[in-house]
C-alpha cells in the first residue's frame, strides 16, 4: 500500500522547500523503499514553459519533454531518477482536465465545482502517478504557502487524503521561517500562526522544519512543539546552510527517517547514506580556485540557471575545483563594450541559454573575444547558436549573419527555424523538447568527452544551425561533432579538439547529477583545472 508525505510551507516562500522535499526522498530511497515526488504548482499555467526565467526561475526539461518547475531538477538531483512531465501538477493542467470532461459531458448533468470534482481530479492524479510508479511512497510538495488562495484545492485534497488513506499512511511536514530579530533573539510565532492556518483548513502537520540562520536551541524547539501538538522529536531544526546537499545528512541526524518512518508504519531501516557524504565532503573541501565567467541575461536572478550552477558544482567536487563565478550581463557589455576585458582574468567561459535579441549581440561580442584568446568556452543552446553567428560573421566573414530568431530579415540566416517549426503557431510545450539522440564524431572533443557513438540529451528549443551554411563553417575551422538524428548539428568545436570550445544545442545540466556529474561539465571542469595558472 502506498504511503503519502505532503510537504507545506509557511511564513514565506523562498525557503528551499523544494531541496526539503528532494532531501526526504532520497532519505527514504537510501532506506530502501521506492519513492517518487509530486511538486504541485497552483498557478494557472499549465507548465513552466511559458514563464519567465526571470520571475520564476529555470525552466527544467525532462525526458520526456515536460518544461517543469525548477524544484522537479532538485527532486532529479537528490533521487538520482529521470522523473516524467506528470511529475509536476499544476491548477491549469486540473482545471483544464475537468473543463474538458465538463464539455464531454462526463459529469452527467451535476454542477461542476471545487469540491468534489476539481479537489477529486487532484487526488485522482497523485493516486495515478502513485500506481504509475510503483512507490512505495509519494512525496508531495504543494508549491506557495499556507494561506494561498489558489493553494487552496490542493491543501483540501490533502486533508481529503489523511481521511481516506488513515492515518499511518500519511504523513504531513510543515517548513517555515523562523526569523532572527537585530538582537540575536530567534522567533517561533510566524510558524506558530502558519501552524494554525494550517489547522485551521483542516490539517495538522507531524512534522515541523524550521528554517533559520541558525539551529533551534531546546527551548524554541519545545515552544514549536507545544504550541503546534506536534512532539519535541517531530521538530527539527534545519538552517541555511554553505550547501543545500547537506540537508538530508543534516535531517537524518536528527532523526528525521526514523520518526517518519515510524509514523507511517514502516520498517525503520537506516538510510545509506555514505556516497552522498562523500559527495557533500568533496564539495565542501574543494581547494582549487579558477575563475568562470557566466555570460547571460538573467544574471540578476541566479535561479535562471540553478542546472548549470549545480551542473559546475557536482564536477569541480569530483575534481577538487573550486569555481569563482564571475556574472556578466550581456545587455551590459551592449553598453560597455570594455567589459570584454574583465574576460582577460577569467579561466573559462560558459555561454548561457536563452531567447530573444535583448543582449544577444553583447554575448557575440564575448564570444569573439574568447575564441581568438582560445579560452575554454562552452556555449549551451543559444550560446552555442550565437557561436555559429560569431563564427559567420568573424571566420567566414558573412558580416551580416545573424539568426532568423533574432533578425528575421538577415541575408545570411546561419540559424534557422527547425523544419518541424514553420507551421507551428502555438507558444505551450511546442518547441523541441525533451531527450533526442545525439550521434558523436569520432576523433573530436565531443568524442573524448563521451566516449560513445551514440547519446541522449535534453532539448528545449526551436532553430538549428541551418544546413546550407555548414560547409562553409566547416572550411573557416567550425567543426560540426555531433549530429541529430535528422542530420542537424547538434555540437560545433573549433579549430582543434585539444582545445576547449564546445557549443551544444542541447542542455548537458539537465542530466548531471551529484553522484554522476554531466560528462561535458567534467570535461569542461577538467580541461581548465589543468590548464589555469593559478
Ligand atoms: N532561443 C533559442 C531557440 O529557441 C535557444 C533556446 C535556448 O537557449 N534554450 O532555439
Amino acid at each position: 500500500m502506498t504511503k503519502y508525505v505532503f510537504v507545506t510551507g509557511g511564513v514565506l516562500s523562498g525557503l528551499g522547500k523544494g531541496i526539503i522535499t528532494a532531501s526526504i526522498g532520497l532519505l527514504v530511497k537510501s532506506a530502501g523503499y521506492t519513492v517518487t515526488v509530486i511538486k504541485i504548482d497552483p498557478y494557472l499555467n499549465v507548465d513552466a514553459g511559458t514563464m519567465s526565467p526571470y520571475a520564476h526561475g529555470e525552466v527544467f526539461v525532462t525526458d520526456d519533454g515536460g518544461e517543469t518547475d525548477m524544484d522537479i531538477g532538485h527532486y532529479e538531483r537528490f533521487l538520482h531518477v529521470n522523473l516524467s512531465k506528470r511529475n509536476n501538477i499544476t491548477s491549469g493542467q486540473i482545471y483544464y482536465s475537468v473543463i474538458m470532461k465538463e464539455r464531454r459531458g462526463e459529469y452527467l448533468g451535476q454542477c461542476v465545482q471545487i469540491i468534489p470534482h476539481v479537489v477529486s481530479e487532484i487526488k485522482q492524479e497523485i493516486r495515478n502517478i502513485a500506481k504509475e510508479n510503483n512507490s512505495d511512497i509519494v512525496i508531495v510538495e504543494i508549491g506557495g504557502t499556507v494561506g494561498d488562495i489558489e493553494g487552496l484545492p490542493f491543501q483540501e485534497a490533502a486533508r481529503q487524503m489523511r481521511f481516506e488513506e488513515g492515518v499511518k499512511s500519511t504523513f504531513y511536514v510543515h517548513v517555515g521561517l523562523a526569523p532572527i530579530l537585530p538582537s540575536g533573539e530567534l522567533k517561533t510565532k510566524p510558524i506558530q500562526h502558519s501552524v494554525q492556518e494550517l489547522r485551521r483548513i483542516g490539517i495538522q502537520p507531524d512534522a515541523l522544519i524550521a528554517r533559520s540562520m541558525r539551529h533551534l536551541d531546546e527551548e524554541a524547539r519545545h515552544k514549536l512543539a507545544l504550541h503546534s501538538n506536534i512532539p519535541p522529536h517531530g521538530v527539527f531544526s534545519c538552517p541555511f546552510l554553505e550547501t543545500s546537499y547537506e540537508i538530508p545528512l543534516m535531517l537524518n541526524d536528527q532523526g528525521f527517517t526514523k520518526y517518519l518512518l515510524e509514523k507511517l508504519d514502516l520498517d525503520a531501516r537506516q538510510p545509506d547514506l555514505s556516497e552522498w557524504a562523500l559527495f557533500v565532503e568533496k564539495l565542501k573541501n574543494r581547494s582549487k580556485p579558477v575563475r568562470i565567467a557566466m555570460i547571460g541575461k538573467y544574471t540578476k536572478l541566479r535561479d535562471s540557471y540553478v542546472s548549470i550552477i549545480e551542473a559546475l558544482n557536482h564536477a569541480s567536487a569530483w575534481n577538487n575545483v573550486k569555481p569563482e563565478l564571475t556574472w556578466m550581463e550581456s545587455t551590459d557589455i551592449e553598453k560597455n563594450p570594455g567589459l570584454i576585458n574583465e574576460l582577460s582574468n577569467v579561466d573559462g567561459a560558459i555561454i548561457l541559454p536563452g531567447f530573444g535579441r535583448r543582449g544577444a549581440e553583447g554575448k557575440i561580442e564575448a564570444i569573439k573575444y574568447l575564441r581568438e584568446e582560445d579560452k575554454p568556452t562552452l556555449g549551451i543552446c543559444f550560446g552555442m547558436q550565437l557561436m555559429v553567428v560569431e563564427a559567420a560573421r568573424n571566420l567566414v566573414g558573412l558580416k551580416d549573419a545573424n539568426s532568423s530568431e533574432l533578425d528575421p530579415n538577415t541575408p545570411h540566416p546561419v540559424i534557422t527555424l527547425a523544419p518541424e517549426q514553420v507551421n507551428v503557431r502555438e507558444m505551450g510545450g511546442t518547441l523541441r523538447l525533451g531527450a533526442k539522440k545525439i550521434i558523436i564524431v569520432p576523433g573530436t572533443l565531443a568524442w573524448r568527452i563521451y566516449g560513445a557513438r551514440e547519446v541522449y540529451e535534453r532539448h528545449r528549443h526551436r532553430y538549428v544551425v541551418n544546413p546550407k551554411y555548414v560547409d562553409v563553417l566547416e572550411t573557416s575551422g567550425i567543426k560540426i561533432s555531433g549530429y541529430s538524428e535528422d542530420e542537424h548539428a547538434e555540437i560545433i568545436e573549433y579549430k582543434s579538439s585539444e582545445l576547449f570550445y564546445l557549443g551544444l544545442q542541447a542542455h548537458p545540466e539537465f542530466k548531471s547529477r551529484p553522484l554522476k556529474p554531466s560528462p561535458v561539465f567534467h570535461e569542461f571542469i577538467k580541461f581548465i583545472s589543468e590548464n589555469s595558472p593559478r
